[in-house]
């Protein structure tokens, strides 16, 4: 497995990212302009078995979709929400995992249950989904497939969940990537 935590910075030199790419695997925010945006939820991020057994879950989903993404809303430990691609069977191709599980929490709980929280997917998110999550003011991001690892398998939008969050400095978000991703990537089968 591996995983990392990414620094959304796009802010330049003066942050102390020394322009690193997202693909810089870091143990922890190597960016000081993020850290500090982040620090009151990394604080709270949970352990690494927790990561593992929520993307399970969102696994469990992109299994039982008809085109295979899946994820999950966490607040707090506790699972609060679940989706899974519905694009083709509901002809709505904005029927993403994310955006069916986003929607259901909306529906259930309400906005302000989503601040804070924790959104796990099985691909990185597209442009669409990591738009709501920043306006929903999501916490904290983990996802297994990465943008160019999808993309090597299915059509993607080649702008990472990390460059879309740099450009959203009023919605800070911690985001782990690479959880499980393997698991995720075996769900596509390879381009002829
Ligand atoms: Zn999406």
């Amino acid at each position: 497995m591996m995983m990392a935590d990414i620094c959304n910075c796009a802010r330049g030199p003066a942050c102390g990212c020394r322009g690193a790419s997202r693909r810089v695997v870091v143990a922890a925010f190597a960016c000081t302009a993020v850290s500090l945006a982040t620090t009151r939820f990394a604080a709270a991020a949970p352990a690494a078995d927790a990561d593992e057994r929520f993307m399970r879950i969102a696994l469990e989903e992109a299994r039982r979709a008809d085109f295979p993404f899946g994820a999950a809303i966490v607040r707090d430990g506790r699972l609060i929400a679940r989706g899974r691609n519905l694009g083709r069977t509901t002809d709505d191709p904005t029927a993403h995992g994310e955006m069916v599980a986003i929607r259901r929490a909306l529906a259930t709980r309400g906005s302000k249950a989503l601040r804070g929280s924790t959104l796990y997917t099985t691909g990185e998110p597209c442009a669409m989904c990591m738009g709501a999550i920043l306006w929903c003011h999501f916490g904290r991001l983990v996802f297994a497939a990465s943008v160019e690892q999808l993309a090597t398998r299915i059509d993607q939008i080649m702008i990472s969940s990390a460059d879309l969050a740099s450009k959203a400095t009023f919605a800070p978000i911690s985001i782990t990537a690479g959880v499980l991703a393997d698991e995720a990537m075996a769900l596509f089968p390879e381009r002829k």
